[in-house]
């Protein structure tokens, strides 16, 4: 999964191992949205070839042209998921590191302790939005310059809706009624630690109360250490190395001694990566909450008449191999039909603090995987990852207003429901659609 860092003085025999077979250039997302190769996973390589000196060493800053190049990579690894010569993604990384801007302004709105004030403000300004210009908003503001880059932070930023707006919307989709009673618990059998993740914990937090209702009725209980903060993934890729040192100081001291008994349930992928960077005894202990839930005896679930799209978040598919799990999950609910987009393997364009600074391309990136998407006739896209989360719900309002994307979680939630009887079901006008 994450190999050890590469020393990049010594890349040269690394270069070596590219035979220039291409593959690469069909499953990298920058290549796709430009077809310029000096930005695809081959032509960085040849670019690092000419930049390693003799004994296979890099220089200590990059040509502005060069540093573009590397700057633009997503770090989203799918060249190294598809490469049959095994060339590591940590060469990009290397190089990466180097070009990567220090501290960019835009990540300082993003910061991980004002998440919960991100997600309140941007509710009631999507709200005013919808009650002006309907629920295709983001449709009429994307013509206007003026509007446009406000409204694609808007749009993006990672949402989930309450559990009465879930509700309306899949009973919508699926023709049932449901009750919003929560599934009962069962007495624990096993027990979690829950890292709680700013974007998780802050921005989708009726996800995450839906996630642990859920574990509770099949019997796994949730404990919560204080201390936990941000896994340092934002930091450590917006060029603040010291500032995510701090965050996973503090989320050891914090976790280390409540997982040496239990496992360490992580929602979103991009933090589930990052922790399997720290130290082996919280690293080893890491389970993403699809790949849990995807092995557990599930509670009664509900016949979902629904096609159904997987958005593969790349910190889970290539970061973390985890490609089968997420599919198992969906084939376990009753009725659901699993549908494949093209491009799987391909970034969404999401990328951590990529969408900020680098919006046209981001924007283009995740409007080619919206297509995909909408392309498959599904009838809902689900994913796993907050980042991805927003980025393809922005990019469906352009391209699919009609198709919806929800956490995967929230689906297995809603299959766990019981049905209404007579009136009593979330059928009632509960004003904007999410
Ligand atoms: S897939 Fe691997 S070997 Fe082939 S061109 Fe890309 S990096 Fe080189
Ligand atoms: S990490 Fe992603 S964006 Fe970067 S070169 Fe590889 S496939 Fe392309």
């Amino acid at each position: 999964v994450n190999g050890p860092p590469v020393d990049r003085r010594r890349v040269r025999e690394l270069l070596q191992q590219c035979v220039q077979c291409g593959l690469c250039l069909a499953t990298c997302a920058t290549y796709l949205a430009t077809g310029d190769e000096t930005l695809s996973p081959r032509g960085r390589l040849l670019l690092l070839a000419e930049l390693a000196d003799g004994e296979g060493r890099l220089p200590e800053t990059l040509e502005p042209s060069v540093r573009e190049a590397f700057d633009l990579c997503l770090g989203c690894r799918a060249c190294e998921t598809i490469c049959p010569s095994g060339v590591p993604f940590t060469l990009f990384e290397a190089a990466k590191t180097l070009a990567e801007r220090r501290d960019p302004p835009a990540l300082h709105v993003v910061r991980p302790e004002r998440m919960g004030m991100l997600r309140r403000l941007g509710g009631a300004a999507e709200a005013v939005l919808r009650a002006g210009l309907g629920s295709r908003w983001r449709r009429r503001l994307e013509p206007l310059p003026a509007a446009r880059r406000a409204a694609r932070l808007l749009g993006s930023r990672p949402a989930a809706p309450s559990d009465r707006e879930l509700v309306r919307l899949l009973d919508r989709l699926t023709g049932r009624r449901s009750t919003l009673a929560p599934p009962p618990p069962a007495p624990p059998r096993e027990r979690v630690v829950l890292f709680r993740g700013c974007a998780s914990g802050d921005l989708l937090p009726d996800s995450q109360r839906r996630l642990r209702q859920l574990l509770a009725a099949v019997g796994v209980a949730v404990d919560v250490p204080d201390g936990q903060v941000c896994c340092g993934a934002l930091d450590a890729h917006g060029g603040q190395p010291a500032r995510a040192a701090r965050y996973r100081q503090r989320n050891v001291a914090a976790l280390a001694p409540a997982v040496a008994q239990s496992r360490l349930l992580v929602e979103a992928a991009g933090c589930g990566l990052e922790l399997r960077t720290y130290p082996e005894s919280l690293a080893d202990r890491v389970v993403d909450a699809v790949v849990l839930l995807a092995d557990l005896t599930l509670p009664p679930l509900r016949e979902l008449p629904l096609r159904v799209a997987y958005h593969d978040p790349c910190h889970a598919r290539h970061g973390q191999g985890i490609v089968e799990e997420p599919r198992r999950l969906l084939r376990r609910l009753p009725g659901v039909e699993v549908v494949e987009p093209e491009e799987a393997e391909v970034c969404c364009g999401s990328g951590g603090p990529y969408a900020l600074l680098h919006p046209e391309l981001s924007a283009a990136m995740g409007r080619r995987k919206a297509r995909h998407l909408a392309e498959t006739g599904a009838d809902l896209v689900v994913t796993a990852n907050p980042g991805c989360l927003g980025q393809i719900r922005d990019a469906l309002a352009l391209e699919a207003p009609e198709l919806p994307i929800l956490p995967l979680t929230d689906l297995v939630w809603y299959a766990a429901l019981g049905d209404a009887g007579g009136d009593t079901s979330c059928t009632v006008d509960m004003g904007q659609e999410y």
